[in-house]
Protein backbone atom coordinates (compact mmCIF):
# COMPACT_ATOMS: atom_id res chain seq x y z
CA UNK A 1 0.00 0.00 0.00
CA UNK A 2 2.69 2.30 -1.18
CA UNK A 3 0.63 5.69 -1.25
CA UNK A 4 -1.27 5.22 2.02
CA UNK A 5 1.94 4.54 3.91
CA UNK A 6 2.96 7.92 2.07
CA UNK A 7 0.24 9.34 3.56
CA UNK A 8 0.61 8.39 7.24
CA UNK A 9 4.25 8.97 6.95
CA UNK A 10 3.86 12.61 5.78
CA UNK A 11 1.58 12.57 9.12
CA UNK A 12 4.40 11.53 11.23
CA UNK A 13 6.56 14.37 9.61
CA UNK A 14 3.69 16.86 10.62
CA UNK A 15 3.95 15.36 14.29
CA UNK A 16 7.73 15.83 14.07
CA UNK A 17 7.88 19.61 13.95
CA UNK A 18 6.70 19.78 17.18
CA UNK A 19 9.97 18.13 18.38
CA UNK A 20 12.35 20.28 16.32
CA UNK A 21 12.77 22.25 19.21
CA UNK A 22 12.72 20.46 22.09
CA UNK A 23 14.77 17.28 21.17
CA UNK A 24 18.22 18.19 21.30
CA UNK A 25 20.39 16.13 21.38
CA UNK A 26 17.64 13.87 20.55
CA UNK A 27 16.60 13.75 16.61
CA UNK A 28 13.28 15.46 15.76
CA UNK A 29 11.40 11.93 14.92
CA UNK A 30 7.53 11.50 14.41
CA UNK A 31 5.38 8.94 14.63
CA UNK A 32 1.59 7.33 14.34
CA UNK A 33 -0.08 4.41 14.91
CA UNK A 34 -2.57 3.48 12.33
CA UNK A 35 -5.31 0.71 12.96
CA UNK A 36 -8.80 0.71 10.58
CA UNK A 37 -7.22 3.47 8.56
CA UNK A 38 -7.57 5.97 10.92
CA UNK A 39 -5.08 7.53 13.20
CA UNK A 40 -5.15 6.07 17.15
CA UNK A 41 -2.24 7.85 18.31
CA UNK A 42 0.39 10.38 17.64
CA UNK A 43 3.64 11.02 19.47
CA UNK A 44 6.96 12.84 18.58
CA UNK A 45 10.62 13.12 20.92
CA UNK A 46 10.50 14.65 24.11
CA UNK A 47 13.31 16.48 25.39
CA UNK A 48 16.49 14.13 26.48
CA UNK A 49 15.31 11.30 28.70
CA UNK A 50 11.71 11.78 28.14
CA UNK A 51 10.45 9.12 25.92
CA UNK A 52 10.84 8.78 22.13
CA UNK A 53 8.19 9.66 19.56
CA UNK A 54 7.28 5.62 18.74
CA UNK A 55 6.72 5.28 23.15
CA UNK A 56 4.47 8.08 22.78
CA UNK A 57 2.28 7.15 19.79
CA UNK A 58 1.90 3.60 21.23
CA UNK A 59 1.30 4.70 24.62
CA UNK A 60 -1.57 7.07 23.20
CA UNK A 61 -2.66 4.13 21.12
CA UNK A 62 -3.01 1.84 23.97
CA UNK A 63 -4.93 -1.33 23.42
CA UNK A 64 -5.46 -0.30 19.85
CA UNK A 65 -1.85 -0.58 18.90
CA UNK A 66 -2.67 -4.52 18.66
CA UNK A 67 -2.48 -5.71 15.11
CA UNK A 68 -1.80 -1.93 13.97
CA UNK A 69 0.44 -0.26 11.62
CA UNK A 70 3.14 2.42 13.24
CA UNK A 71 5.13 4.62 11.06
CA UNK A 72 8.33 6.69 12.70
CA UNK A 73 9.99 8.89 10.13
CA UNK A 74 13.31 7.27 11.55
CA UNK A 75 13.94 3.60 12.69
CA UNK A 76 13.37 2.54 15.85
CA UNK A 77 16.27 2.66 18.34
CA UNK A 78 16.79 -0.91 19.52
CA UNK A 79 19.38 -0.08 21.89
CA UNK A 80 19.83 0.92 25.67
CA UNK A 81 20.55 4.75 25.42
CA UNK A 82 19.08 7.50 28.25
CA UNK A 83 15.52 5.71 27.98
CA UNK A 84 14.94 1.45 26.50
CA UNK A 85 15.36 0.70 23.38
CA UNK A 86 11.66 1.58 21.11
CA UNK A 87 11.96 -2.03 19.59
CA UNK A 88 10.75 -3.68 22.82
CA UNK A 89 8.12 -1.44 23.50
CA UNK A 90 6.77 -1.91 19.59
CA UNK A 91 7.15 -5.72 20.06
CA UNK A 92 5.18 -5.54 23.22
CA UNK A 93 2.43 -3.39 22.01
CA UNK A 94 1.69 -6.24 19.36
CA UNK A 95 2.19 -4.01 16.35
CA UNK A 96 1.71 -5.92 13.45
CA UNK A 97 3.68 -3.87 10.76
CA UNK A 98 5.82 -1.15 11.30
CA UNK A 99 6.58 1.68 8.11
CA UNK A 100 10.26 3.53 8.59
CA UNK A 101 10.69 6.75 6.94
CA UNK A 102 14.60 6.48 6.89
CA UNK A 103 17.09 3.97 8.09
CA UNK A 104 19.21 5.35 10.93
CA UNK A 105 22.81 5.78 10.69
CA UNK A 106 23.86 6.13 13.97
CA UNK A 107 26.13 3.00 14.17
CA UNK A 108 24.21 2.04 17.60
CA UNK A 109 21.02 1.18 15.07
CA UNK A 110 21.97 1.42 12.06
CA UNK A 111 19.50 -1.58 10.83
CA UNK A 112 19.87 -3.15 13.90
CA UNK A 113 16.43 -1.97 15.38
CA UNK A 114 14.97 -3.40 12.03
CA UNK A 115 16.16 -6.73 12.51
CA UNK A 116 15.06 -7.22 15.77
CA UNK A 117 11.56 -6.14 14.65
CA UNK A 118 11.64 -8.67 12.11
CA UNK A 119 13.21 -11.09 14.49
CA UNK A 120 9.81 -10.74 16.42
CA UNK A 121 7.54 -11.78 13.47
CA UNK A 122 7.06 -7.63 12.63
CA UNK A 123 6.31 -6.56 9.09
CA UNK A 124 9.07 -4.24 8.41
CA UNK A 125 8.51 -1.19 5.14
CA UNK A 126 11.39 1.90 4.87
CA UNK A 127 12.27 4.36 2.92
CA UNK A 128 8.72 5.63 2.37
CA UNK A 129 8.23 9.58 2.14
CA UNK A 130 12.18 9.23 1.80
CA UNK A 131 13.21 12.78 0.95
CA UNK A 132 10.33 14.26 2.85
CA UNK A 133 12.26 12.57 6.20
CA UNK A 134 15.20 12.90 5.07
CA UNK A 135 14.86 16.48 4.56
CA UNK A 136 13.41 17.08 8.07
CA UNK A 137 16.37 14.84 9.41
CA UNK A 138 18.75 16.61 7.32
CA UNK A 139 20.98 17.92 10.29
CA UNK A 140 21.13 14.73 12.49
CA UNK A 141 21.60 12.60 9.68
CA UNK A 142 24.37 14.47 8.54
CA UNK A 143 25.61 14.65 11.95
CA UNK A 144 25.89 10.84 12.39
CA UNK A 145 27.20 10.11 8.99
CA UNK A 146 29.94 12.88 8.99
CA UNK A 147 30.27 13.38 13.16
CA UNK A 148 30.47 17.00 12.05
CA UNK A 149 27.53 19.36 12.55
CA UNK A 150 25.49 20.56 9.91
CA UNK A 151 26.82 23.92 8.82
CA UNK A 152 24.26 26.75 7.68
CA UNK A 153 25.42 29.84 6.91
CA UNK A 154 22.72 32.80 6.94
CA UNK A 155 23.67 36.19 5.43
CA UNK A 156 21.12 39.52 5.12
CA UNK A 157 22.18 41.07 1.41
CA UNK A 158 20.57 43.84 -0.40
CA UNK A 159 18.97 43.46 -3.76
CA UNK A 160 22.16 44.67 -5.05
CA UNK A 161 24.46 41.86 -3.34
CA UNK A 162 26.08 43.69 -0.05
CA UNK A 163 26.06 42.50 3.37
CA UNK A 164 25.86 46.05 4.99
CA UNK A 165 24.42 49.23 4.38
CA UNK A 166 26.86 52.30 4.33
CA UNK A 167 27.12 54.30 7.34
CA UNK A 168 25.05 51.57 10.18
CA UNK A 169 24.89 51.59 13.60
CA UNK A 170 25.82 48.76 15.02
CA UNK A 171 23.46 46.43 16.20
CA UNK A 172 22.57 47.45 19.85
CA UNK A 173 21.40 51.13 18.68
CA UNK A 174 20.65 50.27 15.19
CA UNK A 175 17.46 52.20 13.90
CA UNK A 176 15.28 50.11 11.91
CA UNK A 177 15.95 51.35 8.75
CA UNK A 178 19.28 50.80 9.39
CA UNK A 179 18.77 46.80 9.46
CA UNK A 180 19.03 45.36 5.52
CA UNK A 181 16.25 43.13 6.57
CA UNK A 182 12.55 43.57 7.89
CA UNK A 183 11.20 42.32 11.25
CA UNK A 184 10.20 39.07 9.39
CA UNK A 185 13.56 37.71 8.70
CA UNK A 186 14.86 38.86 11.50
CA UNK A 187 12.32 36.40 13.79
CA UNK A 188 13.09 34.18 11.18
CA UNK A 189 16.98 34.41 12.24
CA UNK A 190 15.53 34.13 15.38
CA UNK A 191 13.81 30.84 14.73
CA UNK A 192 17.01 29.16 13.17
CA UNK A 193 18.76 30.01 16.06
CA UNK A 194 16.72 28.01 18.58
CA UNK A 195 17.14 25.41 16.15
CA UNK A 196 21.01 25.21 15.83
CA UNK A 197 23.04 23.75 19.01
CA UNK A 198 25.55 26.30 18.49
CA UNK A 199 26.05 29.83 16.16
CA UNK A 200 28.92 31.49 15.33
CA UNK A 201 30.20 34.26 14.11
CA UNK A 202 33.68 35.98 13.38
CA UNK A 203 35.95 38.26 16.06
CA UNK A 204 35.28 41.12 13.41
CA UNK A 205 31.78 41.20 13.49
CA UNK A 206 31.59 41.16 17.66
CA UNK A 207 34.11 43.85 17.51
CA UNK A 208 31.34 46.05 14.52
CA UNK A 209 28.06 44.99 15.20
CA UNK A 210 28.06 43.79 19.34
CA UNK A 211 25.46 41.20 18.45
CA UNK A 212 24.08 39.26 21.40
CA UNK A 213 23.27 36.45 19.45
CA UNK A 214 20.31 35.35 21.82
CA UNK A 215 17.32 33.95 20.88
CA UNK A 216 14.75 36.64 21.89
CA UNK A 217 11.82 37.22 19.03
CA UNK A 218 10.88 33.56 19.43
CA UNK A 219 10.23 30.86 22.58
CA UNK A 220 13.31 28.68 22.33
CA UNK A 221 16.71 28.04 23.71
CA UNK A 222 20.10 29.74 22.77
CA UNK A 223 22.58 28.21 20.88
CA UNK A 224 26.12 27.61 22.29
CA UNK A 225 27.59 30.83 21.16
CA UNK A 226 31.42 30.62 19.23
CA UNK A 227 33.61 33.45 18.65
CA UNK A 228 36.70 32.76 16.30
CA UNK A 229 38.73 35.09 17.82
CA UNK A 230 39.20 36.98 20.83
CA UNK A 231 37.35 39.43 21.95
CA UNK A 232 36.18 41.98 24.52
CA UNK A 233 35.14 40.81 27.82
CA UNK A 234 32.53 43.42 27.64
CA UNK A 235 30.70 42.26 24.76
CA UNK A 236 27.38 41.11 24.53
CA UNK A 237 28.35 37.55 23.01
CA UNK A 238 29.43 36.52 26.64
CA UNK A 239 29.20 33.90 27.62
CA UNK A 240 30.74 32.13 24.99
CA UNK A 241 33.30 30.71 23.70
CA UNK A 242 36.34 31.85 22.18
CA UNK A 243 37.82 29.88 19.15
CA UNK A 244 41.57 30.11 17.74
CA UNK A 245 41.93 26.87 16.42
CA UNK A 246 40.59 26.89 12.88
CA UNK A 247 37.10 26.07 11.37
CA UNK A 248 37.75 22.45 10.83
CA UNK A 249 39.01 21.40 14.77
CA UNK A 250 35.76 23.26 15.23
CA UNK A 251 33.27 21.14 13.76
CA UNK A 252 35.23 17.81 14.91
CA UNK A 253 34.99 19.35 18.35
CA UNK A 254 31.20 19.96 17.96
CA UNK A 255 30.63 16.90 16.37
CA UNK A 256 32.46 15.25 18.87
CA UNK A 257 29.91 16.48 21.32
CA UNK A 258 27.03 15.49 19.63
CA UNK A 259 25.89 18.97 18.11
CA UNK A 260 24.03 18.60 15.23
CA UNK A 261 23.31 22.36 13.68
CA UNK A 262 25.89 24.84 13.20
CA UNK A 263 24.81 28.15 12.18
CA UNK A 264 27.14 30.54 10.77
CA UNK A 265 26.12 34.27 10.67
CA UNK A 266 28.88 36.20 9.70
CA UNK A 267 30.18 38.29 8.58
CA UNK A 268 31.27 38.04 4.96
CA UNK A 269 34.74 37.31 6.02
CA UNK A 270 33.86 34.23 8.09
CA UNK A 271 31.17 33.11 5.64
CA UNK A 272 33.93 33.06 2.86
CA UNK A 273 36.26 31.26 4.77
CA UNK A 274 33.76 28.46 5.66
CA UNK A 275 32.81 28.37 2.12
CA UNK A 276 36.50 28.06 0.56
CA UNK A 277 37.18 24.74 2.94
CA UNK A 278 33.86 23.87 1.37
CA UNK A 279 32.14 23.94 5.03
CA UNK A 280 28.93 25.00 4.57
CA UNK A 281 26.06 22.45 3.79
CA UNK A 282 23.16 25.25 3.22
CA UNK A 283 23.45 28.44 2.51
CA UNK A 284 20.25 30.93 3.51
CA UNK A 285 20.13 34.57 1.75
CA UNK A 286 17.69 37.27 3.41
CA UNK A 287 17.37 39.27 0.23
CA UNK A 288 15.98 42.58 0.98
CA UNK A 289 14.66 45.19 -1.74
CA UNK A 290 17.15 47.78 -0.39
CA UNK A 291 20.29 49.17 -2.41
CA UNK A 292 23.59 49.70 -0.75
CA UNK A 293 26.07 50.51 -4.02
CA UNK A 294 29.07 49.72 -1.86
CA UNK A 295 30.00 47.08 0.96
CA UNK A 296 31.03 43.36 1.00
CA UNK A 297 29.48 40.35 -1.29
CA UNK A 298 28.20 37.44 0.14
CA UNK A 299 30.95 36.03 -0.61
CA UNK A 300 34.48 37.27 -1.32
CA UNK A 301 35.70 36.82 -5.09
CA UNK A 302 31.98 35.46 -6.49
CA UNK A 303 30.26 38.26 -8.42
CA UNK A 304 26.54 38.96 -7.52
CA UNK A 305 25.50 37.84 -11.33
CA UNK A 306 26.68 34.40 -9.85
CA UNK A 307 24.82 34.05 -6.70
CA UNK A 308 21.59 35.41 -8.55
CA UNK A 309 21.88 32.58 -11.02
CA UNK A 310 21.72 30.52 -8.20
CA UNK A 311 18.98 31.79 -6.76
CA UNK A 312 16.94 30.78 -9.91
CA UNK A 313 18.12 27.30 -9.31
CA UNK A 314 14.96 24.61 -8.91
CA UNK A 315 16.78 23.12 -6.07
CA UNK A 316 16.55 26.55 -4.05
CA UNK A 317 13.41 26.98 -1.46
CA UNK A 318 12.20 30.66 -1.64
CA UNK A 319 10.03 31.87 0.38
CA UNK A 320 8.11 36.04 1.21
CA UNK A 321 9.22 37.14 4.55
CA UNK A 322 7.12 40.26 4.75
CA UNK A 323 9.19 42.71 2.31
CA UNK A 324 11.92 40.74 2.39
CA UNK A 325 12.52 37.21 0.53
CA UNK A 326 14.70 34.11 1.77
CA UNK A 327 16.40 31.88 -0.33
CA UNK A 328 17.40 28.15 1.55
CA UNK A 329 20.46 27.41 -1.20
CA UNK A 330 21.69 23.61 -0.55
CA UNK A 331 25.30 22.70 -0.89
CA UNK A 332 25.28 21.14 -4.57
CA UNK A 333 23.99 24.64 -6.06
CA UNK A 334 26.61 26.81 -4.47
CA UNK A 335 29.55 24.18 -4.14
ZN1 LIG B 1 13.74 5.15 20.38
Amino acid sequence: MPETDTKWMLEAVACATNARLHSRPNPWVGAVVVKDSAIVGRGFTSPAGGAHAEVHALSESSRRARGATLYSTLEPCSHHGRTPPCTEAIIAAGVSRVVIGVVDPDPNVSGSGIAQLRAAGIEVVSGIAEDTVRYQLRAYLHQRTNSRPYVIAKMAVTQDGFTTLPNAATTATRSPDEWITGEESRQRVHMLRAESDAICVGANTVRTDDPALTVRLVEGRDPLRIVLGEVSPDAQVHPCVQWTLGIEPLLDHLGGLGMMQLLVEGGAATVSAFRRDQLIDELILHVAPKTAGVGRPVFEGVAWEVVKDWLLDSRVAVTSMGSDTEYVIPREVFG
